[in-house]
This record gives structure tokens, C-alpha cells and sequence, in this order.
């Protein structure tokens, strides 16, 4: 049932590295090889043999209103007619900007790119040019994308691959990042007391690339406080968590604010497109007003803007679609739950709105060290098992699931149906 997948598979690792373009999508921690997608419709994905999966993945997370949602992909056709890029400014990028900064009391000004890569590259470059300083703090497990100096104990990929770092990172780029455990004060403290030339700290304010592990509001706290007294700046990593949490990500179940905020995934609605943003002060730093320099051929690229435009305006005329997918994440895992122990299976659960998280082991993990502890062989044999019944969860237990508004009750309480009969073998 997965012929032409494997055959597409084979061709495709003859003319790209592992028959990926990144890299978690291989398979290669619950084995076997990845379907290859024919298309997506609402909360479900075709894939060429033609098996239907209920999918949580929806892209790692930027499809908050499943594949083919019809306003977004009718804005994105009507502006890919007027051209597709022109390297010159558009309306729709301030629009956008517009969006967000209403949203945000501590943003005034907002910088699209076109990944999370390059939004939390250039933050830390920001970071680093206001405060004249050079080393940053990140934590264990916290994933910030690929550039160098953050690939360091970075989660998801990498920890899948076991690979604590990577070949071709100097170790001179690397010296600056300052490695800390997730949600240990004493231990962020202690990187305070051995260097005094800390320009930021960065963190994922709901870790989701270790599997969904939230900060907790003591540790944000502490990260401000740490920063504000060493006249540093803490930027929070909402790649992942923006739009995602809730309607303002973390910033909005927190009472802990960052300096700088870093957006991807649900702004860009499936279009390539990440942002950074921060107040008047920290963003007139940046170049063309500051020196800070950083810049992008496709940067606010039109389509992409027009996609993201549509997705924030609809989530924000209809904030009620939060409760609705907090509901629906809750409904899933606690009905996992439910049935792991019914069939002695331990499992630990937890959600923050659409964003939901499992783990096959005894006691909640807060941090990665613990996350390390889960039942690896287990859950890659849930993945694969499920996989077969037709549920797309993300083919490792260092990643976050997602669920998008058109996924229904009947779906989440078919998914836990299956979820039951696995567990009886696992
Ligand atoms: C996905 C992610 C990134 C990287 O974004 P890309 O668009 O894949 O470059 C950075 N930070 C976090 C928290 C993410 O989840």
C-alpha cells in the first residue's frame, strides 16, 4: 500500500540527500520511508498511492486552517496573477506589519524574511548589535533553526539524529552560544556569573521541538530578570508557538514579555515567510535607519504576505476558533490518555491551544534530558501502526502536533478508537 512512495523515495534519494529537503521528514527515527504527498484537503492529506491520512503535522504547524483553505487560497491566486515578486515595497507588507503590531503592546515595528531560520538569525544579530555584546544563552532542546551558532543541542532533527552539533559549525561561532537547561533557574544563573557579555537569551516560551514542553512562568520570569539586570535583551521564539498558543502565542498566556518576538510557520499560512519584531528603540537599530545589517531578495514576498494577510485577519475576527481548537487538542489527549491506561501504557499528555503533545513515559518531562527518558521503540511503532490506520502524526517524539479548525470531533474520537487497538499490542 506504500509501492509507489518507496519507488518515489528511491528516485528521489538518487538526486537529493537522504530523498529530503529537510532532514525530520526522512522517517529515519521510527524507520521505514516517509509517504510522498499528492495533495492536502482540509485536515487531510493524500498521498500518492492514494491512502488518506487525518494529519497532524499540517506542514509542522503553519496551516492552522488545514490545506485548501479557500479565502487563503484565493488570495494567494488573485496576487500570484499581479506577479510574483518585485523586490520593491508592496502595500501588503504593511498591512501585515499592521496586523501584528496592533496585536502586540511591546512591538512597533515588524522585518518579514522568508523563514524562522532567518527571522532568529537576525534577531540574534539585532540582539547583538543594540547591546554591543557577543555571547547569547539557549537552551537544551529549544530548536531555533538551522543557523550556526544555534545549532547547538538543538532538538527535534538533530536530536533525532543524535547529533549534539553539527560537522561544519566552527567552534569559534559556536563559543558564543551559552548552553542551559530548559526551565533550571539556578542552572541560566550560573551563565549570568560566567559571562558578563551576554547579549541576549533566546527561548522557545513553549518549547515544541523537544515535544510540547512549556516553559514554566517562574523560568520566564527569571529570564527577564536576569536579562534586565544584565542589560541584556530575551527574545522569544515563536516560530512555532505564534498564532499557535493562542491568538498572540505565548505572549498571550504569559505575563512575561521579550524584548524581541520571532514569527514563522502560521504567519506565512504555508507560504515561505518568517518575521522578527520588536518596539521603536530595538528595530531603528536595523538597517537602513540603523547599521544592523539585513536583507532579502524575496523578503515580504507579495503571495506569501497576501496568504498570511488573510490567515491573521480571519483568526483575528473569529478569536472564538481558539477555544474551539484548545477544546479539540484536550479532547485528543486526554483520550489518548484515557486508553494508554486502560492498556498499562504510561503516557503523559499535555496541550497550549492548538498545539498538542505525548509522551510514552512515566512523569512529565521539563526538559531535555527527561524528554530523553520517553520509550522511543514504543512510540515509533505507535507512529508506524497508526500511519497504516491512516493518521499523520510527526514521525518523532521530539516533535509537536498540531490541529487545524477544519478537524471534527468524529475524526479526533476515530483517531483514539485506533489509538485504543494499538496500545493492546504495544
Ligand atoms: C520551525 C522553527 C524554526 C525554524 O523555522 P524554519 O522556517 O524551518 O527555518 C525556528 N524556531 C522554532 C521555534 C521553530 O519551531
Amino acid at each position: 500500500m506504500f509501492n509507489k512512495s518507496i519507488k518515489a523515495y528511491e528516485e528521489a534519494c538518487e538526486v537529493i540527500p537522504g530523498g529530503v529537503d529537510s532532514p525530520v521528514r526522512a522517517f529515519k527515527s521510527v524507520g521505514g520511508t516517509p509517504p510522498f504527498i499528492e495533495k492536502g484537503e482540509g485536515a487531510y492529506l493524500f498521498d500518492i498511492d492514494g491512502n488518506k491520512y487525518l494529519d497532524f503535522v499540517q506542514s509542522w504547524g503553519p496551516l492552522i486552517f488545514g490545506h485548501c483553505d479557500k479565502d487563503i487560497e484565493n488570495a494567494v491566486i488573485e496576487t500570484a496573477k499581479k506577479g510574483l515578486s518585485f523586490g520593491a515595497p508592496t502595500v501588503l507588507e504593511t498591512q501585515l506589519a499592521n496586523e501584528i503590531v496592533e496585536m502586540f503592546e511591546n512591538i512597533d515595528k515588524v522585518r518579514f524574511v522568508s523563514s524562522g531560520t532567518e527571522a532568529v538569525m537576525s534577531a540574534i544579530r539585532l540582539a547583538r548589535g543594540v547591546t554591543g555584546k557577543n555571547d547569547i544563552v539557549k537552551f537544551e532542546g529549544c530548536y531555533h533553526g538551522h543557523s550556526d551558532s544555534l545549532l547547538v543541542q538543538a532538538g527535534s532533527g538533530m536530536a533525532t539524529f543524535g547529533s549534539p552539533s553539527s560537522p561544519g559549525v566552527p567552534a569559534d561561532l559556536t563559543k558564543h552560544t551559552l548552553l542551559c537547561e530548559y526551565n533550571n533557574i539556578e542552572n541560566l544563573k550560573k551563565c549570568f556569573t560566567d559571562s558578563s557579555d551576554i547579549a541576549c537569551i533566546i527561548i522557545e516560551p513553549i518549547a515544541g521541538n523537544m515535544g510540547l514542553v512549556p516553559a514554566d512562568e517562574e523560568f520566564l520570569k527569571a529570564c527577564r530578570e536576569l536579562c534586565d539586570a544584565n542589560n541584556a535583551l530575551l527574545i522569544f521564539d515563536e516560530v512555532m508557538s505564534g498564532f499557535r498558543a493562542s491568538l498572540k502565542g505565548a505572549s498571550g498566556i504569559s505575563k512575561t514579555k521579550a524584548d524581541i518576538i520571532t514569527f514563522g510557520k502560521v504567519i506565512g499560512a504555508g507560504m515561505p515567510v518568517g518575521a522578527f519584531a520588536s518596539n521603536k528603540r530595538i528595530m531603528g537599530y536595523l538597517s537602513p535607519d540603523g547599521t544592523v545589517y539585513q536583507a532579502g531578495t524575496l523578503s515580504g514576498n507579495p503571495v506569501a504576505m497576501a496568504a498570511g494577510l488573510v490567515s491573521l485577519r480571519k483568526l483575528k475576527a473569529n478569536p472564538e476558533i481558539y477555544d474551539d481548537l484548545s477544546v479539540k487538542a484536550l479532547r485528543l489527549v486526554n483520550g489518548l490518555k484515557r486508553v494508554a491506561n486502560e492498556n498499562n501504557i504510561p503516557l503523559q499528555v499535555n496541550t497550549r491551544g492548538s498545539m498538542f503533545g505525548f509522551f510514552f513515559c512515566e512523569k512529565e518531562p521539563k526538559n531535555f534530558k527527561e524528554v530523553g527518558f520517553c520509550d522511543f521503540k514504543r512510540f515509533a511503532t505507535f507512529h508506524h501502526e497508526m500511519l497504516k490506520k491512516g493518521f499523520y502524526f510527526a514521525c518523532s517524539q521530539y516533535e509537536t502536533g498540531f490541529i487545524c479548525t477544519k478537524i471534527t470531533n468524529e475524526d479526533i474520537d476515530a483517531c483514539i478508537n485506533a489509538a485504543n487497538q494499538i496500545m493492546k499490542n504495544l
